[in-house]
Formats: C-alpha cells, structure tokens, sequence
C-alpha cells in the first residue's frame, strides 16, 4: 500500500532550498505507486505535480494544494547495437549526473557535455537540460510513462516532445508522467568541444577522451556555478533571450562587443549574463535575502532564508531593469509552482 504523507515541507526537496507545504506527497518507486496516486488524486479531485531532483523549480511560500509525487522511479541499461551505437534505457528517477557518469566509464560520446547538471534524468527530458553546446534531446531516442488521465502507458519518440531551447510537451502537459527515458550514445569518439572555455581546457590532450570532457566540464562548472549542495540555487534562473536578427543588429551598433548566437527562422540568441553584466551593471547585484551570483549572472541565489516571494519579487525586478536598459523581455527558466 502506497504511503501518501500529508503536509509535507518541500524545502528540503528543491535546490532553492524553498517552499512550502505539500498538502499530499508520495514517493513513487514504480509505475505501480504511479496508478495508486492517480486513483488518489481521482477520487479526491486533486491536482498532481512531479517532482524529479526540484533543481528547476521555485516553490510557493504557500506550498502546493494537490498531490506531489517524488519520481524514484530506477534502472540504467546498456543495450549494445549491432553498429557503432548503443541504447541506454534508464528510469526517469536516475540522477542525470550518475548516468553520464556511467557513460563515460564506457567511454561512450554523446553526454559529456551534460556532466555536473543536478536532477534526475525525467527533470532534463522536461527541460531539455543542455550545456556547453549539447541539449539532452540530441541524444534522445524516446520518452515512456503513465498519462496520469487515464493511467495508460505513453511513448512520445523525439519528434513528438516537441523539443526546442529548454522547453518540451512536458511543460506545458502535466498530465504525461515520465518513467522512462532512451537515449542513444556513440561507441566512436563524436564530441563537441566548440564551447570557448572547453577548448582551452583540452587544447593539451592529444586524444580527448569523454572522461577528459567531463572533467573540464566539471571544473568549467565549479569555477563558475554556486555549489547548490551549499547555497540555495536553480542554477540559471532565465533564459537566454531569443531575439529578432534585425533587432540584434540595432543592439550591436550601440554596444558593439554583444555576442549573438544564430538561431533558426531570422532569430539570434544572445547571453543574459553579458547584458545584466555591461549593459544592466548588476554584476553581484544584492538585495537582501536575495543577488544575483558574482560569477555567473544568471543564477539567482538564496543567500540565506529568503521566500519565495523574495525570490520572485527580485526577479521581477531584473526583468523590468533589463526591458528598460536592451527592450528585451526576459522569460524565466525556472518553473514556479
Ligand atoms: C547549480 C545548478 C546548475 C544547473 N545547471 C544547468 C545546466 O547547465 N543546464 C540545464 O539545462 N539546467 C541546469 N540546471 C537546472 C536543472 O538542474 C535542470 O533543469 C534539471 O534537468 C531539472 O531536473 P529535476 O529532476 O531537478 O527537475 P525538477 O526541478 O524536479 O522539475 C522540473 C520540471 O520537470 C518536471 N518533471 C520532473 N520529473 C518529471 C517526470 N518524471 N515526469 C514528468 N515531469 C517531470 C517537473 O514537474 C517540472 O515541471 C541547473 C540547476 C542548478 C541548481
């Protein structure tokens, strides 16, 4: 029999280090667990929220009224292919980090890149979690669970996650709970190291490894990221803004040393972090409970704490700044629930 908790303090289960109670709260191991919370939250008319490694995730000071299932749902299995490829089947509860781990123990290529990113591995499906110039849908084959409506199995291949710049069908259905996640990795070295500061960390290795990228990428993060095992964070709490070219060749003639990044469709990617650093001046920017991290802008740190309504007051406060400095409307990467 399921143990469904009532009142249960998600604080401790998000990296921000934040939020209140959750009315229900179940850990679900298998997909069986799944089905007996869905017929609780059928029977009660609750809302259902999934929670993976919560390292995305702002929640209410007044914590959620529904049902939060914790998925530790396991299993990592390597599947050799008759070709230079291997299938990699794991269960979405894994931590993300531990798979890439094992990985590139195999000298396997293809998440690397991925190394040090905190959650689980159903977390990085819905988020399409990326780094260093490589996104977990690039090596996803297919996504597996339960459809939390009616209970039945779901499988959504890659074209169908609808998977673009951290975001997915995921975010916007809650319905869809993931139990399992297929990625496909490569036997022969195929890696990208374009990323500036990764090239200069390899340029003495005369044959790169995987495990010598997943060093430097570890070392790249360490060097840059707050520790969120000791300060509260989400990581990057916005997203890099996605603007016209056109506009783009507007900002550049003002600020001639913006870097931009092109995207499909007319479109161009700039960093957040260079325009709240030369453009905004809020390098460190601190208020209160609240700042913006020294070495890395686009985190946003409880510096001991703070509520979620410190954190999202804050917020909007760096999105107003930067829409009247650049007329860029940033959008948060972080989800609040
Ligand atoms: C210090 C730090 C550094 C970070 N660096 C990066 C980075 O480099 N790149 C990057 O992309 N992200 C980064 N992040 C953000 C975060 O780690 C990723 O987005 C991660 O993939 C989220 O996984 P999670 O399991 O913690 O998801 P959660 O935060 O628990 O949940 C995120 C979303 O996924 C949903 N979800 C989770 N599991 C399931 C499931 N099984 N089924 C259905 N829905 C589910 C939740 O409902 C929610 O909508 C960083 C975060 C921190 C704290």
């Amino acid at each position: 029999m399921l143990k469904i908790q009532e009142n249960i303090s998600l604080k401790d289960f998000t990296t921000f280090q934040i939020g209140g109670k959750a009315q229900y709260f179940v850990v679900a191991k298998t997909e069986e667990d799944l089905r007996e919370a869905f017929a609780f939250i059928k029977s009660r008319k609750l809302p259902l929220f999934t929670l993976g490694g919560g390292s995305n995730i702002l929640v209410s000071d007044h914590g959620y009224n529904g049902l939060v299932i914790k998925n530790e749902i396991k299993g990592i299995k390597f599947i050799d292919q008759a070709n230079d490829k291997v299938i990699l089947e794991c269960g979405a509860g894994e931590s993300l980090d531990d798979v890439v781990a094992l990985s590139v123990i195999r000298n396997l290529s293809g998440l690397e890149n991925l190394s040090g990113i905190p959650g689980t591995v159903g977390g990085a499906a819905v988020q399409n979690a990326g780094a260093y110039g490589v996104e977990i849908k690039d090596h996803l084959v297919s996504v597996g669970g339960l459809n939390s409506d009616n209970g039945k199995r779901f499988i959504f291949e890659n074209i169908d996650c609808q998977y673009s710049y951290r975001d997915s069908l995921f975010k916007k259905n809650k319905k869809f709970v993931i139990t399992t996640v297929t990625l496909e990795l490569c036997k022969k070295p195929f890696f990208k190291t374009e990323y500036a500061g990764l090239k200069n960390k390899l340029a003495n290795i005369e044959k790169v490894q995987a495990s010598d990228i997943r060093k430097a990428v570890i070392q790249i993060r360490e060097d840059k990221l707050p520790d969120w095992r000791k300060v509260g964070t989400a990581g990057s709490f916005f997203k890099n803004p996605i603007i016209t070219s056109e506009y783009y060749e507007k900002l550049i003639a003002v600020f001639p040393n913006l870097p931009g990044f092109p995207e499909t469709k007319g479109k161009t990617k700039v960093p957040l972090a260079w325009l709240l650093d030369n453009i905004c001046n809020l390098k460190g920017h601190k208020e209160g409970k609240v700042g913006l991290y020294e070495k890395q802008p686009i985190v946003l740190v409880n510096l001991g704490q703070a509520s979620a309504k410190d954190i999202s007051d804050f917020a909007e406060k760096i999105i107003k700044i930067v829409k009247e400095k650049t007329g860029i409307e940033i959008m948060p990467e972080v989800e609040k629930i």
